[in-house]
């Protein structure tokens, strides 16, 4: 590709680089190695124009492109894009403007969830984002956006208020209730599809508790009857009632003798003292392990950090949501993962994630307000498959079908767009066949040749 005909249309602080340059496995790595995006050079873009000039040598060059912020995003597809193509790398534009007095917060498109905390504590703000510091903030909005304080303030979604779009043409459009309508709303739960988002605006809001929420994990041993209790207890937490909670359970093998344990990450939105009464059917279980505790906003997320490390491992995952899950259900789902990872030691580091949110706030919005199609659901569960060695691929594979094929039959199964493994039936990932062919008229009109077409493509 001759790419050096790029570099006069680019800002001087853009920069390209090729895989014999060291700054290219920085630029284009990856949470999970397995099936990734192998392309021949990454530019580093600096600003709106430097993404619409790329996209537009890219469309004269026939030069295939994927946009990267996170780089979390691990349906197997990525790897369609081979050596022909370009990473157009967004992280250097990170850039992210709090205003509480007009309560908005603009994000730039490749700030990760961390930096969007930072600034709206800075601001004395808070403002929705995802519960997983190195994922990319806008990407996690496109698909929905979920994290705890959906509890409080709905969806990412639902805070979305205005996005510059960078077009499948490389022109730029205005995204939002005024203009562009149709494409707005598919953009709210289908918007990896239709262009790379340059900036969006979202809502900010004056912070609870001083920005002092409660966060923490609390540690059980990894025992089936343990399980049982454990999700027998959140089930009486109330959630769907509109509380201002949240939390996570982690079943993982922990070093030094990587016996099952089950974490369950937990927040709250206000004081340790009404988070303390909330939980305290967790708590009366007697955790081995308690760091619960009073956490200023930026650090509420920092419990989730270690499933978000880029470590060079190989990781497929398997996604489902429901409104809410029964206890036995979820035994037979650890009985086979504490299997699984006990018989496949290459894969023993694989985990299985329940997340609770609060599902109360975003069920006040019509469920045809945006594309966003799993409203109301309050539990998503997502089997994290990472191993090393492409040996076991057929055996994480066969754990995946199971892990979903127990939880829900296939006929009912439904997949959150950010969570989907990449082989999904596409009803199943956008809503059904009404929602289905909204979009894939939207994708039509804004992207007829797939440009954006690794990720969940619509077709
Ligand atoms: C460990 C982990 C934790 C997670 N936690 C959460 C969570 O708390 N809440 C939640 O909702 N989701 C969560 N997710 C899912 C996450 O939202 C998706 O995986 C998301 O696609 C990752 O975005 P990224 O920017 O990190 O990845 P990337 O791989 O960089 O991007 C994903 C896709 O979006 C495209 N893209 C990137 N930037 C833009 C842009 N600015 N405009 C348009 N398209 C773009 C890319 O081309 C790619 O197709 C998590 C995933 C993982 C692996």
């Amino acid at each position: 590709m001759d790419i050096d005909s790029l570099r006069p249309h680019l800002s001087p602080t853009a920069s390209i680089n090729f895989a014999t340059d060291a700054e290219f496995h920085t630029n284009t790595e990856r949470w999970s190695t397995y099936k990734p995006p192998t392309p021949g050079a990454v530019v580093n873009v600096a600003t709106e124009e430097d993404i619409s000039a790329t996209i537009k040598w890219a469309i004269t060059n026939n030069v295939q492109f994927l946009a990267r912020s996170g780089a979390h995003g691990s349906t197997f597809t990525f790897s369609a894009l081979s050596q022909a193509g370009i990473v157009i790398n967004l992280r250097f534009m990170n850039k992210v403007t709090v205003d509480l007095a007009n309560s908005k917060a603009t994000i730039s498109a490749g700030a990760i969830t961390s930096e969007v905390l930072t600034a709206a504590h800075a601001a004395g703000a808070h403002v929705a984002t995802g519960q997983c510091n190195a994922v990319g903030a806008i990407t996690a909005y496109l698909g929905g956006g979920l994290g705890n304080q959906k509890a409080m303030y709905g969806l990412g979604v639902d805070n979305m208020l205005e996005a510059r779009l960078v077009t499948a043409t490389g022109d730029v459009v205005v995204v939002s209730e005024m203009e562009n309508k149709e494409l707005w709303w598919g953009l709210r739960g289908a918007g990896h599809n239709f262009g790379i988002v340059s900036q969006l605006t979202v809502k900010a809001y004056e912070q609870v508790n001083r920005g002092l929420h409660w966060s923490g994990t609390l540690g059980y041993p990894g025992a089936t009857e343990n399980v049982g209790k454990i999700v027998g207890a959140i089930n009486t937490l109330g959630f769907g009632q509109g509380k201002p909670m949240g939390c996570t359970m982690v079943w993982a093998r922990a070093p030094p003798d990587f016996q099952p344990m089950v974490l369950v990450n937990v927040w709250y939105g206000g004081s340790a003292s009404l988070a303390e009464t909330t939980f305290a059917p967790l708590l009366s279980l007697g955790p081995f392990l308690n760091t619960a505790a009073p956490t200023p906003y930026p650090g509420v997320n920092s419990v989730n950090d270690f499933p978000s490390i880029k470590d060079g491992s190989k990781r497929m995952i398997f996604g489902t949501s429901h409104f809410s899950i029964n206890p036995e259900t979820i035994v037979n789902v650890f009985t086979d993962w504490e299997t699984f990872t006990r018989e496949t030691p290459d894969a023993s580091h694989s985990i299985v994630l329940t997340e609770y949110y609060d599902a109360a706030k975003e069920a006040e919005v019509d469920i045809d307000e945006t594309a966003y199609p799993w409203r109301g659901r309050n539990v998503y569960m997502l089997a994290v498959g990472q191993f090393t060695d492409m040996a076991y691929e057929g055996k994480v594979q066969e754990w995946g079908a199971r892990f979903k094929s127990l939880l829900v039959k296939e006929e009912e199964r439904t997949v959150y767009v950010n969570f989907a493994t990449g082989d999904e039936d596409l009803e199943m990932v956008y809503g059904g066949k009404e929602r289905l062919d909204r979009l894939r008229a939207l994708k039509a009109k804004w992207d007829p040749n797939g440009a954006f077409s690794y990720y969940n493509a619509i077709k």
